[in-house]
């Protein structure tokens, strides 16, 4: 076993204070005061493992992958190929050939609709998304629907935040094809009963995409436990580089569907005539990857899976219920997503005061959190409102960054009075 996947199998200790030392940028000041980062959601912070192995990779073995017979060539392949495994393990694949690498998230639900929604697609047939999705799970879906002339059809939420099951139930029918959905909302933290989603989608014959961008950077994902079809997330949002992501889907799945991209890496052979196709997981990676993004993923992945994921758990739950706990305490906050299984992140709004306004105030001091509509519109629209001020944590937030905020909001408030 090489020390990469050796590391996945050894825990640490969960010390959050020790945990903060391995991130060089939470050293650094804002505006003057010490950085309180609480915008995981957009993206992580990157561990000094992550920041070395892409130095490493680049003093040390930079070179093409997979078709050269030089010796930089085969350490690149072999580092770039080690990573797909390390991705496998994490989210217990049964086979490397069915984690693709993509660009992220955005990239690999794009896979989807394009490959699986042109050849399977027929008038008439159904995808459902639902009322919370990021734009990433919604646009994709709406351009082969329109292409494929088949319906989008979307699941209501309640004020809560959670998904109406009872509506999904009565949306599921002969022609439902595919349901997309994210497993953890950005914008509301929500946690969906994706069990039952899987159940009860593969009970009408339905594929299931989940879209694992906010959810893998919280929670340990086994997706052959969970027999869900296909995977999606970035590697930005758990503490890897930007530029990479993964796509898991089932083998027979992928072996029939088509490839997305034309180009090196997904050709067995290529005349004038006619091109066959590479084998998985190749057939879907065109092009010269993002060879160093999936080395960088691997290390993030390596630093997260070092830690217990109840300690880490427990971490990000304390910090949800104690924030949401401060917050309310301020007056003419509400909470945007009150469901009872909650990821750590916050979207509220100020009575009279808009996002971007306490958004920039919090800067001033120091805190970045983010504002706005969250790249969910419609989820936006369903709430009236123009968008939110988001915090989400991260396992290197503390009580004490609550505390600033909270205190900080407080400023913030008497200002714009
Ligand atoms: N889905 C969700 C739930 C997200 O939060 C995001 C990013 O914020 C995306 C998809 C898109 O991710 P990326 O921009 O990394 O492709």
């Amino acid at each position: 076993m090489n020390k990469a996947l050796a590391a996945q199998t050894e825990t640490s200790p969960f010390d959050v204070e020790s945990i903060r030392k391995d991130f060089p940028i939470l050293q650094r000041e804002v505006n003057g005061r010490p950085l309180i980062y609480l915008d995981n959601g957009a993206t992580a912070q990157k561990p000094k493992s992550v920041i070395d192995a892409i130095d490493r990779y680049y003093r040390d073995q930079n070179s093409n992958i997979h078709r050269g017979v030089h010796h930089l060539s085969q350490l690149a392949t072999q580092a770039y190929e080690d990573a797909r495994e390390t991705v496998r393990r994490f989210i217990n694949a049964g086979h490397d050939y069915e984690v693709l690498f993509t660009r992220g998230t955005t990239d690999s639900i794009n896979l989807v609709a394009a490959s699986w929604g042109r050849r399977f697609l027929e008038p008439g047939d159904e995808v459902v998304i639902s009322t919370m999705e990021h734009h990433s799970n919604i646009v994709p879906w709406q351009m082969i629907c329109d292409e494929r002339r088949a319906i989008l059809k979307v699941i209501p939420i309640h004020e809560s935040g959670e998904l109406d099951m009872v509506a999904f139930q009565s949306l599921l029918g002969d022609r439902t094809r595919m349901v997309a959905i994210a497993h953890v909302s950005n914008s509301l933290g929500t946690i969906n009963p994706v069990e039952d989603v899987i159940r009860m989608s593969h009970e009408h014959g339905a594929l299931v995409l989940l879209d694992g961008a906010q959810c893998v950077p919280h929670m340990r994902v086994d997706v052959k436990a969970l027999d869900v079809d296909f995977y999606a997330f970035s590697g930005h949002k758990i503490f890897g580089p930007t530029g990479v992501g993964i796509l898991y889907g089932k083998e027979d799945l992928l072996n029939n569907m088509p490839p997305y991209q034309g180009g090196g890496d997904m050709i067995k052979k290529v005349t004038f005539e006619k091109t066959t196709y590479n084998t998985l997981p190749h057939k879907f990676e065109a092009g010269t990857p993002n060879i160093v993004g999936g080395i960088g993923l691997a290390a993030a992945i390596d630093y997260v899976s070092q830690f217990e994921p109840r300690a880490l758990a427990d971490h990000e739950q304390d910090l949800l219920d104690y924030a949401t706990e401060k917050l309310q305490q301020i007056p003419g906050l509400k909470i945007i997503g009150t469901a009872e299984h909650k990821a750590s992140v916050i979207s509220f709004i100020i009575e009279g005061q808009h996002p971007f306004d306490v958004g920039t105030l919090l800067d001033q001091q120091g805190i970045a959190v983010r504002t706005g509509h969250h790249c969910t519109q419609p989820l936006m629209d369903y709430y009236h409102i123009p968008g939110t001020v988001r915090a989400s944590f991260a396992m290197y937030n503390t009580r004490a960054d609550v505390d600033i905020l909270v205190a900080a909001l407080k400023r913030a408030l008497e200002m714009l009075s």
